[in-house]
């Protein structure tokens, strides 16, 4: 079998947890396996990377960012090949450059265009353990790319897509994925295995077990992707299409975000464009756009709310100042956290909406902004409430049974 494998940033935490992740990969190879091994950063590593270039500037400049970023998972995936080779075992580690990863030139969150698996295959032939530095690739003009936090899953997910690997196995600091964060709810249970499409959701809401670009590509590239915990033998959550769960719960899992910040512009001209000019602006710059609620004009003014990336701030409010003179004020709230229940079953099942908003009444949590697909509800709330809202839903939906 090819398995690529993915471990993140808890699990190659330091020297020794890389040693103990060599000894896995060992495992796997002397199965017989072809084995690719993607990794992250060590924990705390790309943060601190961060942190360098924001000293200088509040917007460093993209591609420079870029570089430095890289660095972190090309220390890691090295010393994993050196822990290999010590144990006398063939492995090389290869960038994402080096391993075919072209993406596009959007600095600091590139996407994948194409992988060209040629080194790669050639050094599978030859035997060797290839492991890939992940969260990195190189754009149309030659250099250094990083696709984004939690980047690491996608470049996983794209190598096992390209070479048609039997399985990715994504290796983390959990069992796999749970009904909710078990760092939030000690009693959230293990799923045992999840479609494609709730997975998707939970975690473009939050789950940060696996990022969501990475399932979207494994939905499309048929990927069968397993997540279990690096630190334990225990078995993993199998991510597959929803043909293959025979009971579908109401509700699969509530997820959780504290890294979006919204957006108040208020008393906002009520004419046709302004809101196209406002979010075209965003777009170009490409800030993500969640959730956007505007009310009903008054008096030839209307209020705009909106959520975008906590990171994205310092962009956004400079990009706004465009529009200072259609809007009042425009206020930046970063004390917002989304709640959001995912399940397939919510499709076919009255009454989630109402037992959902029935249940941050009973706790006396406000609600600043709704927003629902077939298989989501999504709550603003403040971030106060955040870990109580969890609790309480995951409760109310009897998760923990
Ligand atoms: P890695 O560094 O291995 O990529 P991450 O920190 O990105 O790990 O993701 C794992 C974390 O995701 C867990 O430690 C857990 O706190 C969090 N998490 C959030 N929601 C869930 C969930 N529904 N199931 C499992 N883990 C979750
Ligand atoms: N090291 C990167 C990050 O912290 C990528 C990853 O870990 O997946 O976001
Ligand atoms: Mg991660």
């Amino acid at each position: 079998m090819l398995i690529v494998q993915k471990y993140g940033g808890t699990s190659v935490g330091d020297c020794q947890r890389i040693s103990n992740i060599a000894k896995r990969v060992l495992e796997t190879k002397k199965q017989g396996h072809k084995v690719i091994v993607v990794v992250s950063a060590m924990s705390g590593e790309t943060d601190k990377l961060i942190g360098y270039t924001k000293y200088f500037s509040s917007l460093p400049n993209d591609r420079e960012a870029d570089k430095i970023l890289s660095t972190g998972e090309i220390v890691t995936s090295a010393l994993l090949a050196i822990a290999l080779n010590e144990s006398g075992y063939k492995a090389i580690s290869l960038s994402g450059r080096a391993a075919g990863i072209k993406t596009d030139n959007i600095y600091t969150k590139a996407k994948i265009k194409s992988v060209d698996t040629k080194n790669i295959e050639k050094y599978l032939d030859d035997d060797y353990i290839v492991v890939v530095a992940g969260f990195q690739g190189y754009s149309d003009e030659g250099y250094i790319t990083t696709l984004g936090r939690g980047g690491s899953d996608l470049s996983a997910v794209a190598l096992a897509g390209a070479l048609n690997a039997d399985v990715c196995e994504i290796y983390t600091d959990v069992d796999g994925v749970f009904t909710t964060d078990p760092r939030i709810e000690s009693r959230a249970k293990k799923i045992e295995k999840i479609s494609y499409d709730e997975m998707l959701e939970l975690a473009s809401l939050g789950a940060k077990v696996l990022l969501n670009r990475s399932v979207e590509m494994a939905k499309k590239l048929n990927v069968k992707i397993i997540t279990r915990n690096s630190f334990n033998n225990n078995e993993g959550t199998l991510i597959t299409n929803e043909e293959q769960i025979m009971e579908k719960p109401i509700i699969s899992g509530i997820a959780c975000d504290k890294n979006q910040a919204r957006i108040g512009m208020v008393n906002v001209d009520d004419k046709p464009g302004i809101a196209a000019e406002i979010f075209s602006s965003l777009a170009d710059a490409n800030i993500n756009v969640d959730m956007i609620v505007q009310t009903i004009g008054r008096d030839g003014k209307t209020d705009i709310d909106f959520t975008i990336p906590k990171t994205d701030i310092a962009l956004c409010r400079k990009l706004l100042d465009d529009f200072k003179d259609s809007t009042q004020s425009i206020e930046y709230d970063e004390n917002i956290a989304k709640v959001s229940i995912v399940g397939l079953g919510m499709k076919s099942n009255s009454g989630v909406a109402s037992k959902t908003f029935s249940t941050m009444a009973s706790e006396n949590i406000n609600i600043m902004m709704i927003s629902t697909s077939e298989i989501k509800i999504s709550m603003i709330i403040d971030i106060k409430y955040a870990e109580l809202a969890v609790r309480s839903l995951h409760s109310a939906y009897e998760l923990d049974k």
